[in-house]
């Protein structure tokens, strides 16, 4: 079997060599299977090209493809999947922190057909900020509250998958890519190996704060319309409100003839402020769906290569 690994790289100069290493004697272990290497540089600033590069033209069994911009991890393994030719494909990060020397033994799962993906998940969140952990749990509580598929707490996108499941995962082609839900989305038989963190072997990690909570809000809203319904009980429980404080007065001032309202200053304000408030929190729900679907509907390209070795 041809088994295909899959890395996305961005600045990852430092590490891509210590990875390279552990790739090497992971093929070297397991020896009744072909490798090939395909490593995604996805607009780096440093020299992670030429790195790449020369692994290509000392090795054969190394590949790549060299994005014209930086375009995101997304777009980078969906690169590398396509690229893959193997009957078994692998995605890790360049960074060590998803151990190569798992692979042998996933790939030995696979075999024994204890199932068609073999995902891995963190157990611990050793080495990140805690603010990071506690509102990492709290978006996947809140996520899986409103989506019907179940995503894991901790799921790396390390993976090995049967070729089956590699397409169905390029089916599904939209721009705006949250891979833990697709992974989760297209189904098969999963087993789940647990790792403990560890930390990356050398750079830093790509990920800020702000752009974690953009991808939070981008897997909500790619996997879910629950926002938008929510919006709708808000705009019925609000409108309900209204009326019943109008049946209220109606019946105060024509049944109950009592006038001593002042000039009702305080709760027009209330009311003023609670409709606006959620009509304004329910164009921005809107807001964030039909932007999404223009992004869509312009169907532009996941990645533009501007260079990629020979099959
Ligand atoms: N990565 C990428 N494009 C980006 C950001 C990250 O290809 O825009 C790659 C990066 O090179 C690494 C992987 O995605 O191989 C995971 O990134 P990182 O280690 O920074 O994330 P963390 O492990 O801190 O979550
Ligand atoms: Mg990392």
């Amino acid at each position: 079997m041809l088994i295909s690994l899959v890395v996305p790289c961005y600045n990852e100069e430092e590490a891509l060599p210590y990875l390279y290493n552990a790739l090497c004697d992971v093929r070297k272990e397991v020896t009744n299977h072909e490798f090939e290497f395909i490593f995604v540089n996805d607009g780096s600033r440093d020299k992670t090209a030429d790195v790449i590069k020369k692994f290509a033209s000392e090795d054969k069994d190394c590949k790549y493809v060299i994005f014209s911009r930086n375009f995101g991890k997304e777009a980078a393994m969906y690169a590398g999947l396509t690229k893959a030719k193997g009957d078994l494909v692998a995605i890790m990060d360049a960074d060590m922190q998803d151990p190569p020397s798992l692979i042998p033994s996933m790939i030995k799962s696979i075999e024994n057909d204890e199932a068609d993906i073999i995902a891995t998940r963190r157990v611990t969140r050793e080495g990140e900020p805690k603010i990071r952990s506690f509102f990492a749990r709290m978006f996947y509580k809140i996520i899986n509250k409103m989506v019907e598929v179940e995503i894991a707490d901790g799921a790396r996108d390390f993976r090995l998958m049967k070729r089956q499941v590699v397409d169905a995962i390029l089916d599904l082609n939209e721009r705006q890519r949250f891979s833990k839900g697709i992974f989760a989305w297209v189904g098969f038989r999963t087993k789940w190996l647990e790792f403990v963190n560890t930390e990356r072997v050398a750079g830093e990690t790509k990920w800020s704060f702000w752009k974690l909570f953009k991808y939070a809000i981008d897997g909500i809203v790619s996997f879910t319309t629950a926002p938008l319904r929510f919006a709708t009980y808000l705009g019925f429980t609000t409108a309900f409100a209204g009326f019943a404080y109008l049946v209220y007065y109606f019946i105060r001032a024509i049944i109950l003839r009592i006038y001593d309202v002042v000039p009702g200053y305080p709760s027009l304000l209330c009311f003023i402020l609670f409709i606006g408030g959620s009509i304004l929190m329910s164009l921005g729900v809107l807001g964030e769906y039909i932007g999404r679907t223009f992004v869509e509907v312009k169907r532009r390209p996941i990645y533009i290569k501007a260079e990629e070795s020979e099959d």
